[in-house]
């Protein structure tokens, strides 16, 4: 025992002893139920197994040393404090054992209800009930269920079907018609499952129960299904689980008793009142499996007002307590409240944004604490289209809006056809009665989910929510036949592969597929929607906490953008200027002639020529570009890919020289190009000739896009506009690169800038790893660095993006040898610690130099932060981005002592 021997781990606490700071080491679950209990809250008394319990059993398969002593004192003090002993035949106390990881993860491990119940205790049950029979074996029956399916793997619908078997027998479809005698069958009837798939009889022993049920508990972290959803949701697999053993209490006692769910405030909206599913008479599991239709939590007011008064009077509290959207699960048992579960509500994502606005109205939190509250992602969510509704698209059923978004594909009914079609590049919708935690590969790769049954906390609503995936829940007017491979719902048939639409907002679900239009949140950053002036609240809610994101953060944001247009939008959008033009473009369509007379020029004057076609045409694109930008950087990367990107494919230009032959026509040119491709050709594209090399092998190219670029600039100050160009010198290894680069571009803008005042800057970008590890160098000869880490993690992994995400990436992940791809969140051990190197050296070189990101990376929160944390001056991302970026670089400047926002 810990008391005696000093040294001994501590496994085991007491709800009294714990906090809800304590989620580390007991799981979400056990950290609640604990401060619940301190708040003077009604939680049956219990205690909670660590998940330091938890990790030394997985590591070593065994119990720790200790553990079983230390369960042990908890028991006798807990029978001791209930009076009644573990199993007693006459007067058995029951528990419940319940897994609780630190993070939740709704139904993905196990939870097993009525441990202590034998063939004895389930007569004194009975007594103790005043003679309710029915309860006594209706609490049986599904002890041997969940310890059977959980602690023992005998298959769940081995005890579904013999459910299904008794209740046809009685020619009913309701649980409840089924009476004491029924029950006790049933509980022969689920003995002799369990024998036949243990080979041993079910256990009488309580403790042996409990022992089992823990480590069962301990196993279920590791089952398949859990290690999918921790790695889809990146949760670290090492944190392991707590195991919470708690007093039953009865929602299976009559009409006066039920069990429910309840959320503080709707997380489909954020919009306040009361939002729950109450039903009577059941034990937990029925409500949050779906297996019955509930009612809604308001008509609890009617069924028993004590009850319901104290509940929302424990409600307010909690919110108060815990200043944040909170969903809790109850029982009442005879008309006495127990609450069995809290926690920080995982929401939608507009209701994260309503929410955290409301809370700083009733001045709960600050705003700071509001901007910790809400992440890029949501924001990434709301900018999504919705369904564009007229009177053409009527719905055909109304289920509940369970996971906003509108989503269309085809009908499939099964997990694997959604995930067989999904690989086929198809949009697919799961439907099904109900979803289990085997549904999760199907709902991954589904565009969304639709179920006939269950509520907002059903499986299916809950993990859709997490996934941020549409979902219609509880749709029952869809009679949904798995087998046939099809639903009914009123007159029409849908078969597999017929298209249906379902918005996850209103619940609604049309057949065919509906047309979709902007989200309200798009409008508002387009400027067309009055954030001061409009009723609707999520628009209201994002704009205050922009404004505070945009007033707390450091990092500027600019845009990727090679058109007027892109410019234009993402200036609306928030961008502070382009942090990467690209050139290339203005090679492409009908100038792509242009290139091949520039790339077959036979002398000096051919190629001046072609340069000289090209000159005006580059120019006027950088006068768009600067105006829509005017007064804000614009950073231009000289030209990056190697030029036989611009050339036909080699396949294409023999077959068409061939063809051209054999009707004698004269093939001349396609003969020199055909000559050129394969001259040109690169073993690695990638790491050839392109970037810096081009300019520096090919005279006047370079030349040619910093004279219009210089140019254009001039020609916008001379219209009264501000132009302020950055030119960006790619794939820089050597300083010696960019200086003679930089030489051959001063004295051009020397000459075409005159006293017109335009200034340009000339910078790299820093995506070589060489680049980086001299920065120091290259600083001497760089105004900016502005880090191309695309290229940097090609270059620093040494794969080549568009090789390895199907060939290998999907296996690194499995190994966890990256938790994420590091083309979408910068690796930040290593390829961040080039940045890391590459802006102190080039810092202390030149202080001052301007430093920035243009990437996917830029746009990525987890990288924003880091990119933050590094000192750069500005991301750059592209327009859909920005807004993203501005959140979370706000979120990245401000310290809060909040809690985790997962
Ligand atoms: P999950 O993590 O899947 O929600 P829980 O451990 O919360 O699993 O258990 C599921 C349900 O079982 C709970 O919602 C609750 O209704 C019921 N339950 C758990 N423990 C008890 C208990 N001691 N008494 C009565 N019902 C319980
Ligand atoms: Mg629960
Ligand atoms: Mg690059």
């Amino acid at each position: 025992m810990a008391a005696h021997d000093p040294v001994e781990q501590k496994y085991v606490y007491d709800f009294a002893e714990g906090n809800k700071d304590l989620k580390d080491l007991l799981g979400g679950k056990g950290a609640n139920l604990a401060e619940m209990t301190n708040l003077g809250l009604p939680v049956p008394p219990g205690f909670t197994i660590t998940t330091e319990a938890c990790k030394a059993y997985l590591t070593t398969g065994r119990e720790p040393d200790g553990l079983a002593a230390q369960i042990e004192a908890h028991l006798e003090s807990l029978e001791r404090e209930m009076g009644r002993r573990l199993g007693d035949p006459d007067d058995p106390l029951l528990v419940s054992v319940r897994s609780g990881a630190k993070f939740s993860m709704p139904g993905m491990m196990e939870t097993v209800l009525n441990v202590g119940l034998n063939d004895r205790s389930v007569v004194g049950l009975s007594n103790q009930a005043g003679g309710n029979d029915r309860f006594a074996w209706d609490s049986y029956r599904r002890l041997i269920q969940m310890f059977g399916k959980t602690v023992c793997e005998v298959p769940g619908e081995e005890f579904e079907h013999a459910l299904d078997e008794i209740k046809r027998a009685k020619g009913t479809h309701n649980d409840l018609d089924l009476d004491a005698d029924d029950l006790r069958g049933l509980v022969d009837a689920y003995k002799q499952i369990f024998a036949k798939h243990t080979g041993r009889e079910f256990p009488q022993e309580p403790r042996e129960q409990l022992d089992l049920a823990i480590r069962a508990v301990f196993d279920s972290w590791n089952a398949e299904r859990a290690i999918l959803y921790r790695r889809q949701e990146r949760i670290p697999a090492d944190l392991g689980t707590a195991v919470n053993v708690v007093t039953m209490v009865f929602g299976n006692l009559g009409p006066d008793s039920g069990t429910g769910v309840a959320f503080t405030r709707d997380p489909g909206s954020g919009a306040q009142g009361i939002y729950g599913d109450y039903l009577a008479n059941a034990q937990g599991e029925d409500v949050v499996a779906g297996i019955r239709n509930t009612v809604p939590l308001q008509e609890l007011e009617q069924l028993d007002k004590t009850s319901y008064d104290e509940l929302l009077g424990i409600m307010a509290r909690l919110e108060e307590h815990y200043k944040d959207l909170c969903d809790i699960e109850f029982t009442i048992e005879r008309g006495k409240l127990w609450m069995l579960q809290t926690r920080v509500g995982k929401r939608t994502a507009a209701a994260a944004f309503v929410i955290a606005g409301q809370l700083v109205d009733e001045g709960l939190i600050d705003l700071d604490e509001a901007l910790h509250r809400v992440n890029g992602a949501q924001l990434a969510q709301l900018m999504f289209p919705r369904f564009q509704l007229d009177h053409e698209f009527e719905p055909v059923a109304k289920g509940i809006g369970a996971s906003p978004g509108a989503a269309s594909g085809k009908v499939v009914f099964t997990s694997a056809r959604a995930v067989e079609l999904a690989a086929e590049g198809e949009s697919v919708i799961l439907v099904r009665r109900e979803t289990n935690p085997d549904d999760l590969n199907g709902m991954i790769a589904a565009k969304g989910i639709l179920t006939s049954r269950g509520g907002k906390t059903s499986h299916a609503a809950v993990v859709a929510r997490g996934m941020g995936k549409t979902c219609v829940s509880g749709a029952d007017e869809l009679e949904v036949n798995v087998p046939a491979k099809k639903f009914t719902v009123g007159d029409h048939v849908v078969n597999e592969g017929d298209v249906v639409s379902i918005d996850g907002t209103t619940g609604k679900v049309y057949l065919g597929e509906v047309p979709v239009m902007p989200s309200e949140v798009v409008q508002y950053f387009e400027g067309e929607l009055d954030p001061e002036n409009t009723d609707d609240a999520l628009v209201r809610s994002v704009h205050r906490i922009m404004t505070h994101a945009d007033a707390a953060r450091r990092l500027r944001v600019r845009t990727n953008a090679d058109t007027g247009a892109d410019a234009a939008r993402a200036r609306r959008f928030g961008a502070e200027g382009i942090g990467l033009c690209r050139t290339e473009h203005m090679f492409l369509g009908d100038r792509r002639e242009l290139v091949e007379r520039l790339i077959l020029a036979s002398g000096e004057q051919e190629r001046e020529d072609a340069l000289a076609a090209l000159l005006p045409l580059q120019r006027a694109d950088f006068i768009e570009i600067f105006r829509e930008m005017d007064g804000l950087p614009v950073t231009v990367r000289l030209i990056d890919p190697p030029l036989h990107e611009f050339l036909p494919p080699l396949e294409q230009l023999a077959v068409n020289v061939a063809v051209a032959q054999e009707r004698g026509e004269d093939v001349a040119k396609e003969e020199a190009l055909l000559a050129a491709v394969r001259r040109m050709h690169e073993e690695n594209p990638m790491l050839g000739l392109r970037g810096v090399r081009l300019g520096l092998v090919i005279p006047g190219l370079f030349a040619m896009q910093v004279r219009a670029i210089a140019e254009a600039a001039v020609a916008v100050v001379r219209d009264g506009g501000k132009a302020c160009p950055e030119i960006m010198v790619p794939l820089v290894g050597a300083v010696q690169e960019l200086e003679t680069v930089r030489a051959e571009a001063e004295r051009i803008i020397a000459e075409v800038v005159g006293d017109s005042g335009v200034e340009v800057l000339i910078g790299t970008m820093i995506e070589v790893p060489r680049a980086a590890l001299t920065a120091g160098q290259i600083a001497e000869a760089a105004e900016f660095f502005s880090f191309g880490t695309n290229d940097l993690t090609q270059m620093g992994w040494g794969f080549s993006r568009d090789d390895v995400e199907g060939a290998f990436f999907w296996r690194y992940l499995e190994l966890g040898i990256f938790g994420i791809s590091p083309f979408e969140s910068i690796d930040t051990d290593g390829v961040g610690r080039l940045v890391r190197i590459a802006a102190e050296e080039g810092r202390a070189a030149r202080p001052g130099l301007k430093l920035g990101v243009c990437g996917e990376h830029g746009g990525d929160p987890d990288s924003v932060h880091f990119f933050h944390e590094v000192g750069l001056d500005y991301v750059s991302c592209s327009p859909f981005r920005v807004p993203v970026a501005r959140l979370e670089a706000g979120r990245a400047s401000i310290t809060t002592t909040g809690s985790d926002s997962r």
